[in-house]
């Protein structure tokens, strides 16, 4: 080739040893299987091809002239597969169903005579001083005619959906299109110019950089899965948590009946199958709010609620509670706390509590004979207190090599052959999951055959100035007592029946005169006849829920009777909820005995 051709030569070569980089990065990166990717490794592949055979036509190197005239095919047909793959991509972008159409016996037919035409039709070389300068003649028209078509459909595609082609991954057709034109006026003037080359060579790396680069296509196809996993984790909490709630309704009932039955006079054997009934209800109850707690905490639903509360009191609750769990287990129970730690701390109590009974009930569970231990010990750090809770027990132990499987959820180690040992393997997941999102941290050292010591270490803000004198004040609330509110009138609404006699039978101790009714509608015309004491009102009630009956209610002159709200929904801080929208108190289903005796006392003493 002439002196003429150097220009257009070097930039060629220069095209080559870019698209070299790029073929080198592309198909040296994990890549994903889509057909895009597919699409773009075809079009490296033939502008590689067709690049080298320029190169080598250049150079002249092969001066036989049968070589020639293949290459020189070849290169024409790199040019029109270039084209059709382009055009391809374009139809794939624009609307899939287009390829749909397109059958492989097409492709076929149009491969034979693009192939056909190439190879059969003629070839006229310019040369000057026995160098070629350039070449015409009808294959050359064909080739052109071909991609012009090509170019022509391409662009009437992109006419007729011009809302699609905003998007970024035109950007290179676009600009394929409007270069291919340039090259070609430009050749058409100066036929030793072969820019064709050079244009593909720009289209491929502009693509290279917009769409085809597989890191940012992998990161986006892993953001769909994220968000797609995202989603059904959502719903199934979603489905845990109604469930739950949905469970904890009829669970009141049976809870409620139960108890109420234990005080009746029965023989012993009906007693000690209403005690069994009591405790599976109990276990359900727990793997019923264990749920619920794990599925808040996935959905970061659950808050730390911080308010002031009294150590002290906590810390005697937990001695109670691990006391009666013990029962007439003979196991030697040592507790103890740091008297330096203040006696009003500032922290979320109830969930601190949960995540230390979780550890106490597991080491009563699992201890069957010797010590559990729990001891507090807390170090000041300015407005704080380190408290470090150790629960120790000589048990059953934990193998090593399960310690790892500890905290996740419904594992259960080694209990199978400990079948009378109930549990739901929720607890510790649950416990850690709690102890971080209180910013702490929980250990544990195990051996196996020998017992086990969990540590949590936690901050609790110490309480001071106004906020103490404030806490202080207030007075604990639960307690055993169970006062005569003879003559006090109570109203109970609830649309469930079993609900409402588990209320009655639960009242009856108080001596209350009782009513009861089934719809906030019937509440509100209760109370405009007659005064109530006290009004226990469910939420989830069909038509108008308690709370749009709590505002009516407000709305009647002179009302001013206390309504407790009761609620299956015991999710941390609904309680906060409903007082905010001005409820006077709040209990959760199943009721408790002690929660109810605290709330009688303080409305109808
Ligand atoms: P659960 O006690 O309901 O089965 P947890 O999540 O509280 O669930 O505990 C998970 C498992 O860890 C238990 O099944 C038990 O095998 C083991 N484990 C927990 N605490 C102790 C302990 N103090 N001693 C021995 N094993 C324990």
């Amino acid at each position: 080739m002439g002196e003429n051709m150097n220009g257009s030569f070097y930039l060629t070569l220069a095209t080559f040893v870019y698209v070299s980089i790029i073929f080198v990065i592309f198909f040296k990166k994990e890549k994903i299987k889509s057909f895009e990717n597919e699409i773009y490794s075809l079009l490296l592949v033939v502008t590689m091809s067709s690049l080298i055979s320029e190169i080598i036509l250049a150079l002249g190197y092969s001066k036989n002239v049968l070589t020639m005239e293949i290459l020189m095919r070849l290169f024409l047909i790199f040019c029109i597969i270039w084209c059709t793959i382009l055009f391809i991509y374009l139809l794939s972008l624009l609307n899939k169903k287009y390829l749909k159409k397109i059958k492989s016996k097409h492709y076929l037919i149009y491969a034979l005579l693009v192939t056909i035409g190439a190879f059969s039709l003629k070839i006229d070389y310019h040369y000057e001083a026995n160098k070629l300068i350039y070449s015409d003649g009808p294959a050359i028209d064909f080739a052109m005619g071909i991609s012009s078509i090509l170019l022509f459909l391409m662009i009437c595609f992109m006419v007729k959906n011009f809302q699609k082609i905003k998007k970024k991954k035109y950007y290179p057709i676009i600009g394929f299109i409007f270069l291919i034109i340039i090259a070609i006026i430009i050749q058409k003037n100066n036929p030793q110019y072969l820019l064709i080359n050079f244009v593909i060579g720009i289209t491929v790396s502009l693509m290279y950089h917009t769409i085809e680069n597989p890191d940012v296509k992998m990161i986006k196809q892993l953001e769909v899965a994220k968000e797609q996993a995202d989603k059904a984790n959502h719903a199934k909490s979603e489905f845990l948590s109604s469930m739950s709630h949905e469970i904890r309704t009829p669970l009141n009932a049976i809870m409620g009946f139960s108890n109420g039955l234990l005080e009746e006079e029965i023989n012993d054997a009906a007693k000690s199958d209403v005690k069994n009934i009591i405790m599976a209800s109990e276990n359900l109850l727990e793997l019923v709010n264990g749920i619920l707690d794990i599925s808040k905490i996935e959905a970061n639903k659950l808050e730390i609620i911080e308010t002031p509360y009294n150590f002290k009191d906590m810390f005697d609750e937990l001695v109670l509670l691990t006391k009666a769990r013990l029962g007439d287990k003979p196991l030697d129970f040592k507790y103890s706390y740091d008297k330096n730690i203040p006696e009003y701390l500032y922290g979320d109590a109830i969930r601190l509590k949960q995540v230390i009974i979780n550890l106490l009930t597991n080491a009563v569970k699992y201890t069957n004979s010797g010590y559990m231990m729990l001891n507090i010990s807390g170090k000041i750090k300015e407005d704080k207190v380190k408290l470090v809770i150790t629960v120790q027990d000589s048990g059953i132990g934990i193998k090593k090599e399960n310690i790892d499987k500890l905290f996740s959820k419904f594992d259960r180690l080694g209990v199978e052959k400990e079948t009378s040992v109930e549990g739901t393997g929720l607890g510790l997941a649950i416990t850690k999951k709690l102890v971080e999102l209180m910013h702490g941290n929980i250990n544990v050292q195990s051996e196996y055959g020998s017992g086990s010591k969990f540590i949590i270490r936690v901050d609790q803000n110490i309480l001071k100035g106004k906020e103490l004198e404030d806490a202080k004040n207030k007075k604990p609330v639960q307690t055993e007592q169970i006062i005569d509110a003879h003559g006090k009138k109570v109203l109970v609404v609830d649309d469930n029946l079993l609900n409402i006699k588990v209320a009655e039978r639960l009242l009856a101790k108080y001596n209350v005169t009782l009513e009861c009714v089934m719809s906030g509608q019937e509440c509100l015309n209760k109370v405009n006849e007659g005064k109530y004491d006290l009004i226990l009102l469910d939420d989830m009630m069909p038509k108008m829920t308690g709370g749009e009956t709590f505002i009516k209610l407000k709305e009647i002159e002179g009302f001013n009777t206390p309504v407790v709200i009761l609620t299956a929904n015991a999710i941390t801080g609904m309680r906060e909820k409903y007082l905010s929208d001005g409820f006077d108190d709040y209990l959760a289903k199943p009721i408790e005995q002690l929660e109810l005796n605290r709330v009688i006392k303080k409305y109808l003493s």
